[in-house]
């Protein structure tokens, strides 16, 4: 746009100044200058009669009358008032000017106070053309005498000059700055606009008003390779949507103006709106087109192009802006999102619980609906799925897959996370999709604690067909990262709960160990003391061991140890804790058993132990594997752990050297009359 185009008074604006003497408005106006050969310019917007002008019996017809007229003023130098093919009533008004590349106003649009119908009905005739809907048109027109016309010819030709001079100057000057205030004022109002919608609602509102402007509408980016296009002002709201190559080719490659201007091309682009001609105005980044903004069947001048620019600068802010806290405020969103999924994740009860949180809340994440957490196992070689989520678990934990081959075993060799469009196209994989899944688009992450990479998480099928995008990734890389935290977490607790299991626990019989055994007792005993309770003790040994050790052999005595074992665990209450308290020594502690009744419990275990078949055991001294039970109880043979087990030994002791196979309660005397045979008892004297 050149400086002159800003100063040099624009034809439309000398019909605008026209058009606004009261006098001339139920004129059509347009012009023509030398070189147009008597065409009225601007017909797509300036036609001479209106709505008659569409009908295809006045194009050319109307076309020689408008000519014959204007070669007639301009040679004549006199207004000139004539008659179209269809009886309107028209003039041409001629004048000179410097500055002003036209030559010839033509007025029109209006008809005589009475129709000829006669001509009407010849015109029918001759053109075969519907004459009552052309009747009907032409009624509608508002209607002058010829010498009415004559004198409104007159006086526009007598208005032009002076409005050419200073007049016109300070109207469009007037009618500019009334423009740019308003402009000005609904700046604010872009400002503070909360979305693209609201920025371009008041856009197209101020614009309609200002300009005059019949038909708007809106192109804006769906995210999907598409704009959508939406009326603003005087169109269907949902006006569908065009491909974004098509809406950025509106504006021509080299283009750095954001407005142009479609005529011919205006079809083609927006076949279904009913406009000769667009004015396009694009709102963008250096990168991007953030919007498009269609004003249809209107003519800016230069001065009016500038103040949409103007505007459209504003608009173009406020849209980048809102943009910026759309992006924010989702990823606030989402890192809310993410730190309530972590706080959840650390409550998972057990590994299992943690894996299939993990992969819940990642395809929640992205809005998958297939997916799978692998780990690599100990050898390092082989992933297999712990998580399985839209597929068979039983099939999936079937499925094991070779680090290094596949696509989550090349995820898991390499540690760079995979993001594939289409399985089948994609140049990395190149294999068929498989059946199983219904999407070709799916990502895989490698999950790493700290530098080792120890699984692969794996999702597929993202609901409504859709693909997975770098955003996706992004955040998926995010959770993994937090996820793998609790993994490794999840693992240390568990190494932890193994070696605590193996410290406490006997390797032979399973059975707890001596040092757990000093632990649970002091806990008991602390609670019997506290709650009244009684506590029984009883420490049970094998008779004679050694010789069947020497017999039959270590691995028999093993055996043999298991099988006491397995006893001494069926006779044993819930609540009682069975220990391996040394070789072939064991210890039983009853809670809650008081001495009367643990002797009943006492005398059914020595009873089964001799009972139970031992191989070889014929060759004992007694013919049988036995065991010697020494029991004491709390409170009456002591309070602490220490002296409640020497108690136990003393009786257990007396067991022995009283001929085996027998029990001997603490406390009770020799020979109890309820007890007689093999039980025994003995004073404490610890
Ligand atoms: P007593 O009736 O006096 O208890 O005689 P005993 O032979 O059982 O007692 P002693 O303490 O002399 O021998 C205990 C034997 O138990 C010695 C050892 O061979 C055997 N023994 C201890 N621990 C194990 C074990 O873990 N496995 C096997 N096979 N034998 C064990
Ligand atoms: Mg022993
Ligand atoms: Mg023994």
């Amino acid at each position: 746009m050149s400086h002159a185009d800003l100063t040099t008074i624009q034809p439309v604006e000398l019909l605008d100044a026209l058009k606004s003497y009261p006098f001339l408005a139920p004129y059509h106006l347009t012009f023509c200058g030398d070189q147009d050969g008597g065409v009225p310019r601007y017909r797509s917007t300036y036609t001479i009669c209106g709505t008659i002008e569409q009908n295809p019996l006045c194009s050319k017809i109307c076309q020689d009358a408008v000519e014959e007229a204007v070669h007639r003023a301009i040679g004549g130098n006199r207004p000139v008032v004539f008659r179209c093919h269809a009886g309107l009533l028209n003039f041409a008004v001629p004048f000179k000017a410097i500055d002003i590349p036209f030559t010839c106003i033509i007025g029109g649009g209006v008809r005589e106070k009475d129709i000829d119908l006669a001509h009407m009905e010849s015109l029918a005739k001759s053109d075969n053309v519907d004459a009552f809907a052309l009747l009907e048109e032409l009624e509608n027109l508002p209607d002058v005498s010829e010498d009415e016309l004559a004198e409104v010819a007159r006086k526009v030709q007598e208005l032009v000059p002076s409005l050419l001079g200073k007049n016109l100057h300070s109207l469009i000057f007037e009618k500019t700055m009334q423009r740019l205030s308003a402009i000005t004022g609904v700046s604010n109002g872009i400002d503070t606009a909360r979305s693209d919608m609201d920025v371009m609602g008041i856009l197209s509102e101020t614009l309609g008003i200002l300009f005059d402007i019949a038909k708007i509408a809106v192109l804006l980016p769906d995210g999907s390779n598409t704009f959508s296009m939406t009326g603003l002002w005087g169109l269907e709201k949902d006006l569908g949507t065009m491909p974004a190559a098509k809406a950025q080719a509106i504006f021509p490659r080299k283009q750095q103006n954001n407005v142009t201007t479609l005529d011919e091309e205006c079809k083609a682009f927006f076949p279904d709106i009913d406009a000769r001609h667009a004015t396009c105005i694009r709102f963008a980044t250096s990168e991007e087109t953030l919007g498009i903004l269609v004003i249809f069947d209107v003519v800016l001048t230069p001065r009016d192009e500038l103040m949409v620019q103007l505007i459209a600068g504003r608009a173009s802010a406020r849209l980048l802006r809102i943009r910026e806290e759309q992006k924010q405020s989702l990823e606030n969103a989402q890192s809310t999102r993410l730190m309530a999924m972590f706080s959840s994740l650390s409550l998972a009860g057990s590994k299992e619980e943690l894996n299939e949180r993990i992969l819940g809340m990642a395809a929640d994440l992205v809005s998958a609906s297939c997916g799978s957490l692998m780990f690599i196992d100990e050898s390092g070689s082989t992933l297999t799925i712990q998580s399985a989520l839209g597929m068979n678990m039983q099939l999936a934990q079937s499925m094991v897959v070779q680090v290094g081959s596949g696509i989550a075993g090349k995820v898991a060799a390499s540690g760079h996370p995979l993001l594939v469009n289409d399985i089948e196209k994609d140049k990395r994989i190149g294999i068929p999709n498989r059946p199983r899944f219904k999407t070709k688009s799916f990502v895989s992450i490698p999950i790493k604690l700290r530098q080792d990479i120890v699984g692969v998480l794996n999702l597929s099928d993202k609901k409504n067909q859709k693909i997975f995008t770098e955003a996706d990734l992004k955040l998926l890389s995010t959770f993994a990262d937090h996820a793998s935290i609790m993994i490794e977490r999840a693992l240390s607790i568990e190494r932890a709960d193994v070696l605590e299991q193996l410290s406490i626990t006997d390797h032979l019989t399973g059975l707890y160990n001596r040092r757990f055994l000093k632990r649970r007792m002091e806990e008991e005993l602390a609670r019997s003391i506290r709650q009244n309770l009684n506590l029984t003790v009883m420490l049970i040994d094998l008779d004679n061991f050694k010789i069947y050790n020497d017999l039959c052999g270590h691995l028999a005595g093993d055996r043999a140890l298991k099988k006491l074992s397995r006893i001494l665990t069926d006779a044993a209450r819930q609540m009682d804790v069975v220990t391996r308290y040394g070789g072939e020594e064991f210890c039983i502690v009853l809670p809650g058993t008081s001495k009367k009744e643990s002797i009943f419990v006492a005398e059914r275990i020595r009873r089964e132990i001799e009972a139970e078949e031992f191989p070889h055991e014929e060759n004992l001294p007694q013919g049988r594997l036995t065991a010697s039970v020494g029991v004491a109880s709390f409170p009456e043979d002591g309070n602490t752990e220490a002296i409640l087990l020497k108690a136990a030994d003393v009786a257990l002791y007396r067991a022995k050297s009283e001929g085996r196979n027998r029990v001997v309660i603490a406390g009770i005397s020799h020979g109890d009359e309820d007890h007689p045979g093999r039980l025994k008892s003995v004073h404490n004297k610890g």
